[in-house]
């Protein structure tokens, strides 16, 4: 099974969240796209690579929205 068939990315914060869902639980965007490459998985919201990402809560992220 393809990666891209089990997450889509939301296009205002680029969590990746289960296909089946509506709503983004980072930022509650209801935009998402398929059409996403790589991810990033955020434990700590102080780390440096949180700041770097500005993910606003620990989650998983792509990196690449195309
Ligand atoms: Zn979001």
């Amino acid at each position: 099974m393809a990666k891209k068939s089990v997450f889509k990315a939301c296009k205002n914060c680029k969590a990746l969240v289960d296909t089946d869902k509506e709503t983004c639980p980072v930022c509650g965007s209801t935009s998402f796209t398929d059409e996403w490459d790589g991810m990033i998985i955020i434990i700590n919201s102080e780390s440096e690579i949180a700041k770097i990402t500005e993910a606003p809560k620990p989650w998983k992220y792509a990196i690449i929205i195309k």
